[in-house]
């Protein structure tokens, strides 16, 4: 029997947007199993919005329907989590040139503290290629309108965060 192809999808999903989830239906078309891995630092929580077990939930909230995705947290080193769960194939997603130096240092760099590390770089839909959580975040705190860029269950949650 051939092995399953499964990747990690590892990143701060601060929260989910529309851009994550496009890339993450889109693995879905090579891979037998997705792992979205929302990564813990405990140095930066206090910058985060949504708390992790927050963010846990609003994805597998999102993606309930899909049994293929599993949704877990992780702490440390990616190589270290990505080998406890027997994945060397990691997804990130490339919006624009701008990405594109940090995702390939980090990728090398990585692939030094593992040799089988390998990264698959997903380009979004265009519409989601200005698209990040960051902007998501600011915007939602200045009272914007985020509802496209956002599916209507994190957009609750975000509406629920800028009134408290
Ligand atoms: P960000 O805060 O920039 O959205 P995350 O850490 O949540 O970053 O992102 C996790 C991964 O998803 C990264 O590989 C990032 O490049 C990718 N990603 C985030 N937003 C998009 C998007 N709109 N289109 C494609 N990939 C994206």
């Amino acid at each position: 029997m051939t092995k399953p192809r499964v990747a990690i999808y590892p990143g701060s999903f601060d929260p989910l947007t529309l851009g994550h989830e496009d890339i993450a239906r889109r693995c879905l078309h090579f891979l037998d199993r997705l792992i979205i891995a929302v990564a813990h630092h405990p140095t930066q929580e206090k910058d985060r919005l949504f708390s992790v077990d927050e963010r846990v939930e609003m994805i597998e909230e999102r993606f309930r329907d899909e049994s293929r995705i599993e949704v877990t947290e992780f702490s440390g080193l990616l190589v270290d989590f990505a080998k406890s769960r027997d994945a060397s194939l990691v997804i990130r997603g490339l919006r624009a040139v701008s990405d594109f130096e940090y995702e390939f240092q980090m990728a090398l760099m990585n692939r030094e503290l593992w040799p089988e590390f390998e990264v698959v770089f997903m380009t979004p839909a265009a519409d989601y290629t200005f698209l990040s959580a960051s902007l998501v975040r600011e915007i939602s705190g200045l009272g914007g309108d985020v509802s496209r860029f956002v599916s209507a269950s994190v957009l609750k949650r975000l509406q629920a965060r800028s009134r408290s």
